[in-house]
């Protein structure tokens, strides 16, 4: 079928409760969800990412309708009705066990999600918003997953707590053959997570310990990237004089700057976290390093001091 017949996944609301909770370091807690609805989830794997909505205390979820019309509905309702929405990445699937986890972030009091995962019980109910499969050929198979390397052979991966279970579930699911860096910083040293990587992959976890956030991940990429792009096998022919780059204004804007064609590339970057730090970050790799930004994609995943919405 030609491709511009093609319609974008469905999505829907589905209606989940908590099977399991399970602090795997100080900061990460694995809440594993559980619900007939998920026998229709689309899961896509990499960095797939959800809404969560959260239930208002005292009122619980309001009914919002499946389809396109979803979100629309959801700005239309008076505050009091309008459930806070959070993304949150698919950190695994089991379509069998009609079983998701998503591993959040506890970072206290601040924020509707992370004042429900710090008090959520197993049986506690909870509504995502996700691709539904395919009703028909004419559906695409599902979105909402950025992580496309096409033909690079070199890897870069690099995030902050929030963008860690993403890597780990994109690291999961590389080809054997990959090679590359993966740079994940993490509050403490007890928050080093487990994970799977090809052999030719490096992950370093750094640990902030007290540090301002994304100052030593941003150090150790840099320092990556100027021993890459020198490298022929690296980012060959990235040209800084070429480098075009609209300044973000991240206490207004999101922050999200992700190719959208896929480039015969050797290199591919994938880098997301606290949007300051990613702008940071942008900024030294594209006009300072040199890299093509068309190998790179910047996602901003929260702001500091901002509520999602
Ligand atoms: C595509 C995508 C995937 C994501 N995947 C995950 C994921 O798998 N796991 C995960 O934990 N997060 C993930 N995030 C980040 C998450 O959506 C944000 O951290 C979100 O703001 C948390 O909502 P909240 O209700 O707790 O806080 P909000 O109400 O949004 O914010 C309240 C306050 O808390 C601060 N804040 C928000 N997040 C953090 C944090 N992590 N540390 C310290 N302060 C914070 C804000 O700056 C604000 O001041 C993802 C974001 C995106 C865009």
């Amino acid at each position: 079928m030609p491709y511009s017949y093609l319609v974008a996944a469905r999505y829907r609301v589905f209606s989940v409760r908590v099977a399991a909770v399970s602090a795997l370091t100080p900061s990460f807690v694995r809440v594993t969800l559980t619900g007939d609805a998920l026998a229709d989830f689309s899961a896509v794997g990499l960095d797939q990412r959800i809404k969560v909505v959260l239930p208002i205390p005292g009122h619980g979820f309001t009914d919002l309708p499946d389809g396109d019309d979803w979100y629309g509905a959801w700005r239309a309702l008076p505050d009091a009705e309008r459930n806070p929405l959070r993304t949150y990445t698919v950190r695994s699937f089991r379509p069998d066990a009609r079983e998701l986890d998503i591993d959040f972030v506890a970072h206290g009091d601040t924020g509707p999600a992370s004042r429900w995962v710090s008090s959520c019980r197993v049986g506690d109910e909870l509504r995502i918003v996700g691709p539904a499969v395919p009703s028909s050929p004419a559906e695409l198979p599902s979105g909402a997953a950025e992580f496309a390397p096409g033909s690079a052979t070199r890897i870069l991966l690099a995030g902050d707590e929030t963008a860690a279970p993403a890597i780990c579930a994109i690291l999961e699911a590389l080809d054997v053959a990959t090679v590359g860096h993966v740079f994940i910083e993490v509050p403490t040293d007890a928050d080093r997570l487990p994970v799977t990587a090809p052999a030719g992959v490096e992950v370093r976890w750094i640990a902030r310990n007290g540090a301002s956030h994304g100052v030593r991940m941003t150090d150790q990429v840099c320092a990556w990237a100027s021993e890459a792009v020198s490298v022929p096998a690296g980012v060959a022919g990235a040209s800084r004089a070429a480098v075009e780059l609209a300044d973000v204004d991240v206490d207004e804007q999101v922050l999200w700057d992700v190719p959208t064609v896929a480039e015969e590339r050797p290199v591919y970057a994938w880098i997301a976290g606290e949007a300051g730090c990613v702008k940071e970050l942008r900024r030294h790799l594209v006009r300072g390093v040199g890299l093509d930004r068309r190998q790179v994609a910047f996602m901003g995943y929260w702001r500091h001091g901002k509520a999602e919405h």
